[in-house]
């Protein structure tokens, strides 16, 4: 079983368990599925320490990684700051330290809707799929 890291800001409505299942279910079709996926947290997603710390972690552990994302996510906080960089360089950033560490993995990128914690992969735009959340069966009473 191999790993998967995802990189998003640390905005505290990002749901992680909702954006784990999503790169959860990307990662199974290519590959076998991951046993944990990682979601570090950083400001606007940019790639940082926690992303750094972590390859660093698995590389020593010699932990094989299935998947690596790097997302964005609307009405961010810190991109309005100015804090937030280019998404295709924080994605070169993180491809650029899984290679140092001898990963050949390819990073995903995509931004999230804030509001549902959905994924919209940047290179499947139009498939969008809502994530499944439990709803009340509707009961009709006849
Ligand atoms: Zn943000």
């Amino acid at each position: 079983m191999a790993s998967g890291i995802v990189n998003v800001c640390f905005d505290p409505r990002l749901n992680h368990d909702a954006i784990r299942q999503q790169v959860r279910e990307r990662a199974a079709e290519p590959r076998p599925a991951s046993s944990s996926i990682f979601v570090i947290g950083d400001a606007g997603g940019n790639f940082g320490s926690g992303a750094r710390n972590l390859i660093a972690l698995f590389a020593r552990q010699r932990e094989p990684i299935a998947i690596a994302a790097l997302l964005h996510h609307d009405d961010c906080r810190a991109a309005a700051a100015g804090m937030r960089h280019n998404l295709s360089t924080s994605a070169k950033a993180l491809q650029d330290a899984l290679q140092a560490a001898g990963y050949d993995v390819p990073v995903l990128t995509g931004t999230v809707v804030t509001e549902t914690s959905t994924i919209v992969w940047t290179d499947r735009p139009s498939t969008t799929s809502e994530v499944s959340t439990f709803r009340m069966p509707r009961m009709y009473g006849q």
